[in-house]
């Protein structure tokens, strides 16, 4: 297994939590303090929970290409024995697929600021409206009928241009 950085290590835990849950961070606390490989019973033992839950927990990890299994028969059961192994240097590329995917959505909203003219009643709880749904309604807002002017959304717009240029930055994208 790879060194990882306490920094890594941190946010390899709270993306897993955050992603999966707090038993696959326990699951994934467990794997990291003992390094090599674990059969998904030492966890279980080791965890207090049952062999299901720890199953469970240790294909999400591999879902997340963090984990990986080896399995190999028990010559004297004829069970399956797993031997799992986390990859913890793997959350590298998982922040950066999940950044990736925060600048897309980022990137389409601002499409969306840049590409449409917005109407407002601007009271608080109305919501902002298209200008072709405004047309629709008359310039009359449907939730307190007053009516609607167009709205100025620069600053919405210049405030996406910063985050998708900051993410670019963090990501490398010229
Ligand atoms: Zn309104």
């Amino acid at each position: 297994m790879s060194i990882i950085t306490d920094e890594q290590r941190q946010t390899l835990l709270s993306m897993v939590e955050d992603v999966a849950g707090p038993e696959v961070r326990e699951v994934t606390i467990i794997l990291l303090t003992h390094k090599g490989e674990l059969t998904d019973e030492i966890i279980a033992e080791e965890l207090d929970i049952k062999l299901n839950q720890v199953r469970k927990a240790l294909y999400k990890l591999h879902d997340l290409e963090l984990a990986t299994f080896r399995r190999i028969r028990d010559k004297t059961t004829g069970w399956f024995i797993f031997y799992w192994k986390l990859h913890p240097e793997k959350i590298t590329s998982l922040v950066k697929k999940k950044q990736l995917n925060v600048l897309d959505k980022i990137q389409a909203r601002l499409e969306y600021e840049e590409g449409n003219m917005f109407f407002s009643c601007l009271e608080e709880g109305c919501e902002r409206v298209t200008f072709q749904t405004a047309m629709e309604q008359d310039f009359i807002c449907q939730a307190c009928e007053k009516r609607l002017d167009s709205f100025d959304n620069t600053q919405i717009v210049s405030v996406l241009q910063r985050k998708v240029e900051q993410l670019k930055k963090i990501l490398n994208i010229v």
